[in-house]
């Protein structure tokens, strides 16, 4: 085979192949240098700016000036558009002909008034193929026009990629010209790169590393850079390498095409359409010249966006869809975060995007797909399983930066017990480029199931608007499927990989509980104004859909606002995007979040928002539920009697306090009625506050702290001995890099506690139904805290209304409560259920999680007494020892640069209590603040009246919606709360029929009727389950 002996000098070898393809040297005479051949200018270009991204029909229509190569456009969120005329030479005739187009802002080419290619030069992209070998009756002089959006692959960040964008970014075009492409050199390169590769992979430990170096300097021998005919020589020596085959035992990697999109970044969600419409039609490109060629796409979202901006695009992707290609994938809406979201959220995360890959492409979606998010909540399993899905693929935990995790492939088994087979591909990436280091070493040695697992998932191509693989990377592929020394390679799809896994699963591991990200937990808190919106969101949604199901049952005429509270749903879904509600977002997109929470800004544009669209549907629901007269009415749409104190209006229209008591799911006239114990107020010699409900008795100082907090029936104090509650500190917050993203360990030590008072304490309503007391603190020059301190009569917690004016830099605010509580462990509230984290640190695990995420409430129990911190808008908590502490707000600079400046509200509260948190309601009480009491209009004579209740405390009602698929049925949704076994039986008013089974998708279960008694609907529920009934009317 070899024509001579060669020195043993690996050295020279090696680096001669590589000088052979080098595209810096000796490109006069190397391969490299032939890769293209005669080129040719075009006969016109020209250009339009638009400041607007216009659609291809109204850019079409502008007039177009001349444009020079290297001439300068802008600024950065504009677009350019480029209007082509080319004419190729007759002479080209059976030659690769392409158009070279290098530009650093993101471009698409349109032909015939459809989008045919996308341009990004960071995602190695830089060629339209004009034809593949010119034939005389093909056209030669073709008009095309080119879209050049003003940002690159990662936005136009300034000096760094997370850094806020320059808004006055100017755009070029480097390279348009017509050139002819050698096909056959760039094939050979192909091969040289993979041997070379395989060279340096193997090292010089391996037999076979040599046998690539040999092969690969052989074939320079045999190949003559300016003569084609001796390439076939070359070429086939290395095919003969590539061929020889591996054992059965070998590894099996699964590569999948893939193209990571966030939905929003460091871009706005509309450049985000014109990313998926480029890197999707690229990926067409690909497939009609690669039939074997499989691509993964996520999040329907992308998909709806494509359907209506590009609807020619979208019907060819549905054409490769049905051929098994073009596979849509993770059932989701979009790839959400997988921490804040609500439970509910997350289930219609699942039923918004399994619909609607069912609609349009009849799938239906086995596996979730969440690469790329900040950790991973325990209740994801079962609602997973719920939504008829058991594989799961993510790499995200890769990025731990304490605890490296022990698995890639393992069964992952959450709350509740439901498992799901889960995969993190040994590559830690999505984003792989097909070479021989992404299928080699890192699959030997990463894999930390060796021997238990022999399958794995290689996801390649460039994310973001770098369009996703690229004819090379399959190519690489292609030449290594059975080669000797690498891991086998097929093409493959989620299916064929999790059926490979569980196929040969007796050995995997099972994780139960959550997956910890130990990185990015500052995203608990950035972008404060988001999760509030969402929060409030949430809830309002919830409130709509409730009161709308009531007034389906009591009105006839009343409609069910399907399409509406869809639209409301799929922008709060939205925002939950892993880059947008964890607040790792540029400014314009938290623009455009708020703007979808609270249409403020774009009034007068027909742009939805769920707050005022939100309040329409709630008041035409209550309409319909008979509101009308001139008493005060409420509607509690929680399923537990609530006796609270509220705000209404007097006769006078005046703000007035009432006492109110109303029926679980249902509503009440106000009739004021007097507290048992009304609270008293005292203001105390040296300054301090004494408020008394009878419950809760509390001393605060002049500067807002808490010197006790004592629950009386007890006799227990609760604030820790010579420590202070509602202690504000603040922390200087400088991660290492990501800095929206990231609060690191080394924050804890810069605690600085807020002592200065600007407005020392005073009373600010002296008792009866409410006592309250007001201060403010000083933070800095530019920031200040002022508090209400509130305690309601018949409230076991008191509140902390509190308003931040926030103009900080790197600083992270925070509220602490030492408490007389001593515990191992500590419990914060997650999607339907709770789960336990410790307080100490004595292994790195524990202290990992310095700083973790919660919803509603958490709370610090011995036996018998605990205390719980609850909230209405926060996700950020830690306890360690006996100190719980909620983070409050951050003051990142990138990547949006005035992320959180401005004025914050937010409530928290503080509830001692005896026995465990379970029995002492607080849970119930987290709902109560979190979802006010909605006052309505009545007339006086209205009776309470109550929907539903349940038997149980330990099982809550979380949902109650018109199906999706049967108008006159209802979908109700309900998980245990305690982590108990129980029975509960759900009574309704409602006239209900027939009571099914269903699960997260309201597949009603044939097998599973649910039988009404006169007592209602026995349900047994297993610790935190889902249980959700399909109620027909
Ligand atoms: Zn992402």
């Amino acid at each position: 085979m070899y024509h001579q002996p060669v020195l043993k000098n690996r050295r020279t070898l090696l680096e001669r192949a590589e000088k052979f393809i080098s595209d810096i040297y000796f490109t006069d005479c190397n391969l490299r240098g032939r890769l293209y051949g005669d080129s040719c200018p075009l006969e016109s270009l020209a250009s339009f700016l638009s400041s607007k991204r216009i659609t291809f029909t109204e850019a079409s229509k502008q007039t177009f000036a001349p444009y020079k190569v290297a001439d300068t456009f802008g600024p950065t969120w504009w677009t350019c558009w480029f209007k082509v005329n080319l004419k190729i030479p007759d002479s080209w005739r059976g030659k690769e002909v392409h158009l070279l187009w290098e530009s650093d802002g993101e471009s698409m080419v349109w032909r015939d008034e459809q989008p045919v290619q996308g341009l990004t030069k960071e995602g190695e992209k830089t060629s339209y193929i004009l034809s593949d070998c010119l034939k005389d009756e093909e056209p030669h002089s073709v008009t095309l026009y080119v879209e050049v959006a003003c940002n690159g692959l990662f936005g136009a960040g300034q000096g760094s990629m997370i850094a806020s964008p320059d808004s006055n970014r100017k755009f070029s075009v480097q390279k348009a010209e017509l050139v002819v492409f050698n096909r056959d050199v760039r094939e050979l390169l192909t091969d040289f790169e993979m041997l070379i590769d395989i060279v340096k992979e193997l090292g010089e430990g391996e037999q076979r590393g040599y046998q690539a170096l040999f092969t690969v300097n052989e074939m320079v021998n045999l190949c003559d850079p300016s003569d084609p005919s001796s390439f076939s020589k070359a070429h086939s020596l290395a095919h003969t390498f590539f061929s020889q085959r591996n054992g059965d035992s070998q590894h099996t990697a699964h590569a999948m095409g893939h193209c990571h999109i966030d939905s929003a970044w460091l871009w706005p969600y509309e450049e985000t359409i014109r990313k998926c419409g480029r890197s999707w039609v690229t990926v067409i490109r690909l497939m009609e010249k690669n039939p074997e060629f499989v691509f993964t796409c996520s999040q329907a979202q992308q998909f709806q966006w494509v359907k209506s901006w590009y609807p020619g695009l979208f019907s060819q992707i549905q054409h490769y869809v049905k051929k098994g290609q073009f596979i849509p994938v993770g059932g989701t809406w979009v790839e959400m975060d997988g921490n804040l979201p609500s439970g509910e959220s997350m289930v219609r995360q699942f039923l918004e995007g399994q619909r609607f890959f069912n609609r349009e492409f009849g799938i239906h979606c086995k596996e979730f797909w969440l690469p790329d998010t900040f950790g991973y909540s325990a209740q994801l399993p079962q609602i997973m399983q719920g939504s008829g899905i058991s594989n799961f693929l993510t790499q995200k935990l890769s990025w731990n930066l304490v605890n490296t995790f022990p698995h890639n492939t393992f069964f992952w088994e959450g709350l509740d017990g439901s498992k799901v087979l889960t995969h993190f591909p040994p590559g830690n990436s999505y984003e792989m480029k097909g070479k021989v280091e992404d299928v080699s070493l890192v699959y030997v040695k990463n894999n930390k199931d060796k021997g238990r697992a022999n399958h794995s998932a290689v996801l390649f191509g460039f994310g973001d608007g770098g369009g996703g693989p690229t004819q090379l990377m399959l190519d690489r592929l292609n030449r290594v499927q059975d080669t000797d020394g690498l891991p086998k390679v097929q093409t493959s799809s989620p299916d064929k990989l999790f059926s490979h896994l569980q196929a040969d699963s007796d050995l995997l591991c099972t994780w139960t509980g959550e997956l910890f990200l130990e990185l990015h937990n500052g995203t608990y808190t950035t972008q404060a104004q988001i999760k509030r919106g969402n929060r409030q969101c949430e809830t309002l949604l919830h409130d709509i859909e409730i009161a709308s199901s009531l007034a389906l049952c009591q009105d006839r005429t009343f409609q069910y606002p399907v399409e509406k509270l869809q639209e409301l749903w799929r922008l709060l879904l939205l925002n939950q995007f892993h880059d947008v509600i964890p607040g790792s977002c540029i400014e314009m997109v938290v623009e455009d979040a708020l703007r979808y929470y609270e249409g403020t800004v774009l009034k007068h544009c027909t742009v939805l928002d769920i707050r005022s669209d939100g309040a329409a549907l709630l008041h035409g629901a209550c309409r319909a539920l008979g509101s009308k007269g001139n008493s005060t009415g409420v509607f509690n749409s929680l399923p537990w009697e609530r006796h609270e104190v509220i705000q209404i209006q007097d006769g006078a229209g005046k703000p007035d306090l009432a006492l109110v008591r109303v029926p679980s799911i249902g509503f009440s006239p106000v009739r004021d009625t007097q507290p048992v114990v009304p609270v008293s107020v005292t203001l105390q010699a040296n300054g301090t506050v004494l408020m008394d409900n009878g419950m809760l008795q509390t001393v605060i100082n002049k500067d807002g702290t808490l010197a006790s907090l004592c629950l009386i029936n007890a006799n227990r104090e609760a604030i820790s001995d010579s420590c202070h509650g509602n202690q504000f500190l603040m922390f200087d917050d400088v991660p290492l890099y990501w800095d929206a993203w990231d609060v690191m360990d080394y924050h804890l030590q810069t605690r600085k506690p807020v002592l200065e008072v600007v407005q020392p304490l005073r009373v600010v309503s002296s008792g009866g139904l409410r006592g309250s007391v007001s201060f403010t603190l000083r933070i800095s020059d530019k920031s200040t805290i002022t508090q209400e301190i509130v305690m309601d009569a018949m409230s076991p917690y008191i509140k902390f209304n509190t308003e931040v004016k926030w103009a900080e830099s790197h600083k992270f605010l925070k509220v602490e409560f030492p408490v007389r509580v001593h515990s191992p462990n500590a419990t914060y509230e997650i999607q339907f259920g709770h789960l336990q984290r410790p307080t100490h640190r004595n292994t790195s695990w524990d202290w990992a999680r310095f700083e973790v995420w919660g919803h509603k409430w958490a709370d610090l129990s011995e036996h018998n007494f605990g205390v719980a911190l609850l909230n209405d808008c926060k996700y950020g908590y830690s306890v360690h020892k006996n100190t719980m502490t909620l983070s409050l707000l951050r003051a990142p600079k990138a990547p949006d640069v005035n992320a959180d400046m401005g004025t914050h509200h937010f409530t928290y509260a503080i509830m001692p209590h005896t026995g465990s948190f379970q029995d002492a309601s607080v849970i119930q009480c987290a709902y109560n603040l979190n979802f006010p009491l909605r006052s309505f209009q009545c007339t006086p004579d209205t009776e309470p009246w109550s929907a539903f209740s349940i038997s149980t405390a330990a099982v809550i009602l979380e949902t109650i919606k018109q199906a999706e698929e049967r108008k006159r049925a209802l979908v109700v949704r309900l998980y245990e709360a305690h982590g108990s076994s129980v029975t509960a039986t759900l009574c309704t008013t409602l006239p209900v029929r027939e009571a099914w089974h269903c699960d997260l998708l309201e597949r009603h279960d044939a097998a599973r009727p649910a039988h009404i008694t006169s007592e209602g609907i026995t349900l047994n529920f297993s610790p935190f389950q889902i249980v959700s009934l399909l109620l027909i009317l």
